[in-house]
């Protein structure tokens, strides 16, 4: 679980609001000071390791928008004309390969594939069309700060067992997952892959993954099943149980892990064994897999007992050097961190009382800090995390096991604290939440401190609800790393003609009604029809909505700057398709008349799917 989102983006489900929550603060926070002063530098990462599907296409710079003034044509299947037509265009940054690449891997061909597609957002939550397209060993851009290179490790690291629990995985992402810690882990740093099938009940998962593994010889990789469900707590336990290295290393199974991302935590832990070290979670774009870099942002919670993000307090990174220095945390996100084997028994492994999903990030963090130890996010280590904006499963028994599991970190280590959560949630109140005293006693062989003693040294600056403002103030926001929201930046602006007519898109109803379909008007200079172009390629009516795909047809809706959905690439000038990058289909319309309605198509209709940028 990487409460990433356990929240919205994660943890959509998350009961999983967790992760929801945090991935709109990741939204937020993307957008901040901490990111536009970090010295990290992408590095020139050659992205030449997809597969498949060398599609031709235009190349451009996304910064030189010269092309909305040029004639071309269809930018999906003509891409040696358009070279030949187009000598003049700056060569394609890095940024603009790769994202022509995932454009490639996202197209939806047939109903054949957009039925894949279907069915996979069903099941996993993400493309898998897009996943599968990718293959098993892609490169990502390495998003660490350039100050990493320069840091050397001592021999000797610890060794590692990596600990992978799955339920129902898309076994080419599984696949993708493993081998990138394959490759990117030095061999005499890694002990062992544990990878533990937690009662998947996809047909076969398990017999192809077992198949797969003894075919290319992994034996590296162990595959395991234990005899029922588990859940994420209890399959991970079982893992760690039977891990053999000296380090545990816990990992969700649908990530990939960046370059030289084990040795900063190794040698963290190699200097100090009660310390648990998490990597940055870079972001994996649920519906294209872009990989994106995330900002330096330390894990916290809310009287629900969500996990959020929230930027690091004042002071953090002040001088260079503090963009590659363990950050302290509160808590943890869940799904990425690494413990010392020995360590992690001695101070009670897992609640393993606790079903499926949810509460164990949160119960982990206070047991680390209240017990002696310490929780430390690692900027130099990054693994990037598929974040999905629902969890595709629920408990076996449909029960709510984010709320149960939370009443045991409530009563087991929140003292009188409880009583916040508590009072969020009446629901809780008859919610049988099993027998916690082995825990209690736990804390007490443990000798930890009280919950009062980690709000005050580590956590000072979290609200409580009975802070007055003075309480308030002390506490937030000035005691934190200040950020600014971003100003959109606007690249063109034009009128989206469908070509070979005088009808234009707008909005069905006003500009400001979140939700709106499209449709096709007389074009008139007017706002409802006036499409502002974004630098992320966002389509903006009058500036204030995002045109966004939906399933069958796109509407308009709040701009959330994460690409994907409200992502649009177009060849410019004259009957261009306007791809979208999440949906994999093209604008469209049903039929040449007012009124009519605009519809996410297959891009091969250039009668009712090609349109004029009219600028
Ligand atoms: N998982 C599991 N058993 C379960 C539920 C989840 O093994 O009953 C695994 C899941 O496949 C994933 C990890 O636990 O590798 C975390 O779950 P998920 O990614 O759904 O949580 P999130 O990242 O959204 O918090
Ligand atoms: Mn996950």
């Amino acid at each position: 679980m990487v409460s990433l989102n356990r929240s919205f983006l994660y943890g959509i489900g998350f009961a999983s609001f967790t992760w929801i929550i945090s991935l709109y603060l990741y939204f937020q926070l993307t957008k901040n000071d901490i990111v536009a002063n970090d010295t990290r530098v992408q590095t020139e990462q050659p992205w030449h390791k997809y597969n498949s599907i060398n599609e031709p296409s235009q190349k451009y710079s996304s910064k030189d928008k010269s092309y909305l003034k040029k004639g071309s044509s269809n930018f999906l299947n003509s891409g040696k004309l358009i070279k030949k037509l187009q000598p003049v265009l700056a060569p394609p940054s890095h940024k603009d390969k790769v994202e022509e690449e995932l454009m490639n891997l996202g197209i939806v061909r047939n109903s054949k594939d957009q039925e894949i597609r279907d069915e996979g957002y069903k099941t996993h939550a993400y493309n898998v069309l897009v996943s599968t397209r990718l293959g098993y060993n892609r490169s990502v851009p390495d998003t660490r700060n350039k100050l990493c290179k320069d840091v050397t490790y001592a021999k000797g690291l610890p060794s590692a067992s990596v600990i992978i629990c799955f339920y129902n995985e898309h076994m080419p992402t599984l696949l993708r997952t493993i081998h990138s810690v394959l490759d990117r882990t030095p061999k005499h740093l890694l002990e062992e892959i544990l990878l533990i099938d937690d009662q998947s009940d996809i047909p076969n998962l398990h017999e192809d993954i077992d198949d797969y593994l003894k075919k290319n010889n992994m034996s590296k990789v162990k595959l395991l099943k234990p005899e029922t469900r588990e859940g994420l707590i209890r399959a991970r336990l079982f893992g760690a149980r039977r891990a053999q290295g000296k380090v545990l290393v816990f990992l969700d199974s649908h990530v990939e892990v960046n370059v030289a991302w084990i040795e900063p935590l190794l040698s963290r832990i190699a200097e100090k064994s009660s310390t648990v070290v998490m990597p940055i979670i870079d972001i994996i774009n649920a519906d294209t897999f872009a990989y994106t870099s995330s900002p330096l942002v330390r894990g916290g919670f809310n009287w629900g007992l969500h996990f959020k993000w929230e930027n690091l307090p004042k002071g953090t990174l002040d001088k260079n050097e503090d963009f590659v220095k363990p950050i302290k945390s509160p808590t943890m996100a869940g799904g990425l961190f690494a413990i010392d084997k020995k360590y992690f028994i001695d101070m009670g492994e897992y609640d393993a009382g606790m079903n499926i999903w949810g509460g164990e990030n949160l119960e982990i963090s206070f047991r680390i800090w209240m017990c002696g130890g310490s929780l430390e996010l690692i900027p130099c280590s990054r693994v990037g995390h598929v974040f999905r904006h629902r969890r595709p499963y629920g408990s076996p028994d449909g029960k709510d096991t984010m709320l149960h599991n939370s009443l045991r970190v409530a009563y087991v280590w929140m003292d009188d604290y409880k009583q916040y959560f508590l009072n969020q949630r009446s629901d809780a109140k008859n919610i049988d939440y099993g027998d916690i005293s082995s825990r209690l006693q736990l804390r007490k062989e443990l000798k930890c401190h009280d919950f009062d003693w980690y709000l005050k040294n580590v956590y000072p600056e979290l609200a409580l609800p009975t802070d007055d403002e003075e309480h308030l103030k002390k506490k937030m926001p000035d005691k934190f790393q200040p950020w600014h929201s971003r100003k959109r930046n606007y690249v063109a602006q034009y009128q989206i003609r469908l070509a070979n007519t005088s009808l234009c898109v707008q909005s069905s109803k006003d500009t400001k009604t979140k939700g709106s379909s499209l449709i096709l008007g007389v074009c008139a200079k007017n706002k409802r029809q006036m499409w502002y172009e974004t630098d992320k390629n966002e389509l903006v009516l009058a500036q204030l909505l995002c045109l966004q795909a939906g399933k069958s047809s796109p509407i308009l809706y709040k701009c959330h700057e994460m690409g994907g959905n409200q992502e649009w690439k177009h060849k410019g000038g004259k009957q261009t398709p306007i791809y979208n990058m999440a949906a994999g289909t093209c604008l469209g319309v049903s039929k040449k008349a007012v009124n009519a309605t605009l519809t996410m198509k297959l891009c091969n209709d250039p009668e009712l799917s090609n349109w004029d940028l009219v600028v």
